[in-house]
């Protein structure tokens, strides 16, 4: 949360940052709304641009606080208009996030984590194991720079997904403060069903998201139909197989008409058999689901290998005839290899020859 003797503004929700301002100064719960639509809303970083706050309080902010943006290291632009932005943190790690391009809509892509402890088999992440969890700040950090960039092309995006470096629901508390500022009216205002949080399948931490009622969408990556390929792929299927899985999906609390996404990584010949595509109905029976059909980047290098055009309309057509709400969503800027959940390693790489 410091910076120095600063404190990272950004780690406050609006809750935390009215009893921060009470106890600290003894201001009244106003400061604080003022505070986070400043930052979050206009997006200022400097105090003194804060006009409706006499300036003998601006300065006392800013002995206190600090606004953060991470530094932009590197930005590259795919030739389908997907950006990607390498971040480079205090501590000099860095993360990405991608600026997503479709017909309709622009959705940004944020990290979590520093890396990622899951393991999952078809991810370059998985690579660098974990390094360390995002805070808040650098979270949200993330949605402010590109936003001031985005804003300067007289863009603006209103959708966000978690599905960058790292499994957001490992870093829980960061996470739910994150959505809660991404969310607060005052602020971003981004509705729950514009921000998803993606996840491998943390059984406790959905369970958690569910009953705190978390401001977001959610979708979990189930990418195979039987425990044996599901363990192999994303290790902790090991402790959390697929029908707890199902099952806590089944029972989670959602507001009305929220749906979960399922996501499935299509593998040629390690998830896309004739025996996959009979059993996931019936595994997703009664969960209230749409689903995802990602055919697999093979840019990431890992062995792996996306299925045809053909073999995944097939696919398509068969959960649809059956009922499941079912899209397919093809890789954007994979020549900038931009692809969400396979985010580079290569600067790691590049950072470790050179330095
Ligand atoms: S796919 Fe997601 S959860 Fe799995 S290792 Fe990669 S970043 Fe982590």
């Amino acid at each position: 949360m410091s910076c120095g003797s600063h404190v990272e503004l950004l780690d406050f929700d609006r809750a935390e940052l009215t009893a921060e301002l009470e106890q600290r100064f003894g201001l009244p719960a106003f400061r604080a709304r003022q505070l986070i639509r400043w930052v979050h809303k206009f997006r200022v970083k400097d105090f003194s641009e804060m006009t409706d706050i006499a300036k003998p309080l601006r300065e006392a902010f800013d002995d206190a606080y600090t606004i953060y943006r991470p530094e932009l290291a590197e930005r590259q632009v795919s030739r389908d208009g997907t950006r990607k932005y390498l971040f480079r943190l205090s501590d000099g790690s860095a993360v990405e996030s991608v600026l997503i391009k479709q017909t309709d809509r622009l959705t940004l892509c944020v990290s979590s984590q520093v890396g990622c402890a899951m393991g999952c088999k078809f991810c370059r992440t998985a690579l660098m194991k974990l390094k360390r969890n995002l805070a808040t700040h650098e979270i949200v950090g993330q949605v402010l720079a590109v936003q001031d960039d985005a804003a300067e092309l007289g863009e603006v995006f209103n959708n966000i997904v978690f599905m960058g470096m790292g499994e957001p629901l490992h870093n829980y508390d960061n996470v739910m403060r994150a959505l809660r500022l991404l969310n607060d009216e005052l602020g971003h205002d981004f509705s729950y069903r514009k921000v998803t949080v993606s996840t491998s399948g943390l059984v406790p931490a959905i369970e958690r998201f569910g009953q705190e009622g978390a401001p977001a969408s959610l979708a979990v990556s189930l990418n195979a139909t039987s425990d044996d390929v599901r363990s192999q792929l994303i290790p902790i299927n090991k402790k959390w197989p697929i029908e707890k899985l199902m099952s806590t999906l089944r029972e989670l609390p959602l507001n009305s008409n929220r749906r979960i996404t399922i996501e499935y990584v299509m593998l040629a010949g390690v998830n896309d058999t004739k025996d996959d595509l009979a059993r996931l109905p019936g595994i997703l029976k009664d969960v209230p689901c749409k689903i995802n059909l990602i055919p697999y980047n093979e840019n990431a290098g890992l062995g792996f290998k996306r299925p045809s055009r053909d073999h995944i309309a097939k696919w398509q057509d068969r959960l649809l005839s059956r009922g499941f709400n079912t899209t397919v969503r093809w890789s954007k800027g994979e020549d900038i290899d931009a692809a969400c959940g396979q985010l580079a390693t290569a600067n790691e790489a590049k950072q470790a020859v050179s330095g």
